[in-house]
């Protein structure tokens, strides 16, 4: 498998997005371009629970660019819950999660089983 690769200026924005959203989540799908995680769609409709957000899989944008999601978690763990690895494991593709206080050492991505996969930042 290649590297997981997102834009610098992306996971700046995902950051700032945690920020904002902070002590709610966000989420959101990610597309990729020429193997480069470069742009969040916001979840039009996620549903927020058991402290950890996951996604209506139904309201899945059509878009073959899709390759993975991004969410927030308002504690320090950044760890999948359950409903995170049951989403991952729906959708496929690489998931970022990114926990207080949501810096970039906060940042991890998943693989759709849930196991945990390193990225790198490319400017
Ligand atoms: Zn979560």
């Amino acid at each position: 498998m290649e590297l997981i690769k997102i834009r610098k200026e992306l996971l700046d924005y995902l950051l700032q997005l945690a920020r904002d959203f902070y002590p709610r989540e966000f989420a959101g799908f990610l597309r990729e371009r020429a193997g480069v995680f470069e742009e969040v769609l916001i979840a039009p409709d996620p549903h927020f629970g058991q402290g950890s957000a996951f996604f209506n899989t139904w309201m899945l944008p059509m878009d073959d660019s899709i390759k993975g999601s991004v969410h927030s978690h308002p504690g320090p763990n950044p760890w999948p819950s359950r409903a995170d690895l049951n989403f991952f494991s729906k959708f496929g593709g690489v998931h970022f999660i990114i926990a207080y206080p949501f810096d970039e050492k906060s940042v991890r991505a998943y693989l759709s089983d849930g196991s945990p996969v390193p990225f790198e930042v490319v400017e």
